[in-house]
């Protein structure tokens, strides 16, 4: 029942219909505020401060995807270079990267969009370069990844800081997390958000969850820098007994959750010594990123329907 509920759900996250749907709903805006820092650069900065009272990191998401319009990647990729300027002049460039979509950057432009995504990646590297800080490319759905491991290969040559995203769900990533464990090479772990097929993912959580573990072991094995992004407690204690196993301290491995998820938990990880990263979304277009976080949990749909009936 909760995977067909998830499946609908990631269909439903990329459909116009739905989209007017569920954003015409006056009480979607109370859920979303829960995962969604705010509109704008300011909510944006704002939310940065309070986690790093609290001891902790952040990457920050500028919500959108899927641009279909040079105009419209160019604005995207403005947006992260004045935030990248704010996070620099508020003194918060070491505690906070971001997060990119090439998929926002012009990616899916018919013809000429990986070199567009590419140019307007670059531009956005070359900023956080000058703020003291790094840039992560989320991953999308397979049929983008060997594209934008390409661009991360490219732009490696001049930030070799750039970070990477692996999804255990893929049956190619072991693979993949191989070829990105050298030195300095940054990769993020995750399971995987979106919809995949069965001739490329593995659909049985229990697959996804022994392929994450994996892939934990490779990447901590590996001379690069892993970055275990879950809310599953199971990984976490994979990881550090991992990580203890092949002699890494602290500072050789972060951990990283979504914002208004397992705050508790995030708090404890900073206070118990870990570098704990989390993943802050904002700005406007928050659609796609909200229903991929329904489709992960049935409680969040419980606490979405109950928004809209007012309890
Ligand atoms: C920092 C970060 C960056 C990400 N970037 C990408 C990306 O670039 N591309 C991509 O495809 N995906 C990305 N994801 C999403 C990821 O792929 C998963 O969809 C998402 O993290 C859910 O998987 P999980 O590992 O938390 O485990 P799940 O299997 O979803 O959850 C495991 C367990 O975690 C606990 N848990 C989960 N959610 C909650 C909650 N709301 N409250 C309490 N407990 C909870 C529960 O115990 C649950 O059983 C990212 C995730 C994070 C944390």
């Amino acid at each position: 029942m909760a995977a067909v509920l998830s499946s609908v759900l990631l269909k439903a996250s990329r459909s116009p219909r739905s989209r007017r749907t569920v954003t015409a709903i006056p009480a979607t805006r109370r859920v979303v505020d829960r995962f969604v820092a705010g509109d704008d650069e300011v909510a944006a900065v704002a939310a940065i401060h309070a986690l790093k009272a609290q001891g902790l990191y952040a990457t920050l998401d500028h919500l959108g995807e899927d641009t279909t319009d040079a105009a419209q990647a160019a604005a995207i990729r403005d947006s992260y270079v004045r935030l990248l300027g704010r996070l620099a002049a508020e003194g918060l460039a070491g505690h906070a990267e971001v997060s990119v979509k090439l998929s926002a950057l012009g990616q899916a432009l018919p013809g000429r969009g990986e070199q567009l995504a590419l140019d307007n990646a670059r531009a956005v590297c070359a900023a956080a370069a000058t703020a003291g800080t790094t840039v992560t490319l989320d991953m999308e759905d397979h049929t983008t990844i060997d594209s934008t491991l390409h661009i991360l290969k490219v732009l490696r040559v001049d930030y070799p800081w750039l970070g990477a995203v692996l999804q255990s769900m893929l049956h190619r990533t072991e693979q993949d997390c191989r070829d990105l464990a050298y030195p300095g090479s940054r990769v993020r772990l995750v399971k995987g958000a979106y919809a995949e097929p069965a001739s490329v993912a593995y659909q049985e959580k229990s697959e996804v969850d022994a392929a994450y573990e994996r892939c934990l072991a490779i990447l901590m094995a590996g001379g690069g820098y892993p970055m275990v992004a879950t809310h599953d407690s199971r990984m976490i204690r994979t990881a550090r007994a991992a990580a203890e196993a092949h002699g890494r301290t602290a500072g050789d491995r972060e951990l990283q959750m979504l914002y208004g998820i397992r705050h508790d938990e995030q708090l404890k990880a900073a206070l118990a010594g870990e570098r704990m990263r989390v993943y802050v979304p904002y700005g406007s277009d928050w659609y796609g990123y909200f229903m991929r976080r329904l489709a992960e949990r049935p409680a969040n749909v419980r606490f979405f329907l109950r928004a809209l009936v007012g309890r």
